[in-house]
């Protein structure tokens, strides 16, 4: 069976840590071993604008930010097909007929859009768009024929209901055209989910309790110690449940780290045990933290800053995979209609 990589980001803002542990170094590292057919990476713009229909501006503006931080991670344009979701025309127009698979019941059990639903304070105008992008999610997946998706676990519901779909659409149509996809979650467990800097169960660029990829160092100092934990004498044991200085360190901190920042320690297993027995401050523990944001971080950050004036060609590199993109899902959408027998002249 071929392996095609689809994955995506909402162009709301600058990429996070939270994006690079949870996706970003899963799409290096599979691009790098080059085991697969086609690897594409969508820029969801259209999807982006469901909770941000007055706001455009920054969706447009936060395209440019999105490919930066993602030629700054090390994807590579010559692997990896970059396009953004709303010159895809197909898309809207497979979202339209996928709708009609979906229970509107069903729609707003999607735990991710129920959560989301609270967070973002849409009182009782919650958009349909929004209610819908489960759907419209579901068309990028398979317009593509992608099999797997790199994302992090908010995504899981998502990829179920983009199952479901297909299955339905095969079942219905009598097909084989659609493809069923699974989720590419790290293995790490602190990195499924990573929370913000204000301890909220998720980083989120809507939430704005981030640390972006682009930060400078001061700014990660500042928002490292800014992380709120539970007040305690040092002499006192620690507590590591719930602790987002610890879950950020199983998240980021190597051994080598351990060697180069806190040569009292071994490993993170050795820190967890001395702090839980007492006399680490939580201080001491931010230090280390911020210098091994900082050592991951410093590189992508440098290389970010030398694409910072090369819009144009970044916006071409974009151009062409949105062409390219454009020819696949235009191909499934024919096959979609043949199937449906919407194939009239
Ligand atoms: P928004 O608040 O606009 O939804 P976001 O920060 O949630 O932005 P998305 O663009 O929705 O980011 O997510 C892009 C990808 O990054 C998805 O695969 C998602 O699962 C993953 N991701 C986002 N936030 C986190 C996080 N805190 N931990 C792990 N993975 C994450
Ligand atoms: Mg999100």
């Amino acid at each position: 069976m071929s392996k095609i990589i689809l994955t995506g980001d909402r162009p709301t803002g600058k990429l996070h840590i939270g994006h690079y542990v949870g996706s970003l170094k899963e799409r290096v590292k599979l691009q790098d071993e080059g085991d697969y057919d086609a690897f594409y990476i969508m820029i969801a713009d259209a999807q982006a604008l469901t909770d941000n229909a007055e706001n455009p501006e920054k969706i447009r503006n936060s395209v440019l930010e999105v490919m930066m931080d993602y030629l700054a991670v090390g994807l590579d344009p010559t692997k990896v097909t970059f396009f953004i979701q709303s010159e895809v025309r197909a898309l809207p127009e497979l979202t339209a007929y996928y709708m009609n698979f979906v229970p509107y019941s069903r729609v707003v059990r999607n735990p991710t859009v129920k959560n989301e639903i609270k967070t973002k304070n849409f009182g009782r105008s919650v958009p349909m768009g929004f209610v819908n992008y489960p759907i419209s999610q579901a068309a990028d997946i398979t317009a593509f024929k992608a099999n797997l998706v790199p994302a992090g676990e908010d995504q899981e519901p998502m990829l179920e209901q983009t199952r479901e779909i297909v299955r339905a659409f095969n079942r219905i149509y009598r097909s084989q055209v659609l493809v069923e996809c699974k989720a590419i979650l790290p293995e790490n467990q602190a990195c499924l989910r990573l929370p913000g800097t204000d301890g909220d169960e998720k980083m989120s660029k809507s939430i704005g309790n981030c640390i972006y990829l682009s930060d400078d160092a001061a700014t990660i100092k500042k928002k490292v110690n800014s992380i709120v934990t539970f007040p305690r004498e040092i002499e006192a044991p620690g507590i590591l449940e719930g602790n987002v200085l610890f879950t950020y360190l199983e998240a980021f901190a190597k051994d080598e780290d351990f060697a180069k920042f806190y040569p009292e320690f071994k490993n993170l297993t050795k820190l967890k045990e001395a702090y839980v027995k007492g006399g680490i401050g939580d201080g001491r523990v931010k230090k280390f933290l911020f210098e091994v944001l900082d050592a991951e971080l410093t590189p992508i950050r440098e290389r970010r800053e030398k694409l910072a004036g090369k819009a144009d060609e970044l916006m071409r590199i974009l151009e062409e995979g949105t062409k390219k993109a454009n020819q696949v899902a235009d191909a499934t959408l024919e096959e979609v209609k043949n199937a449906m027998g919407i194939n009239y002249f």
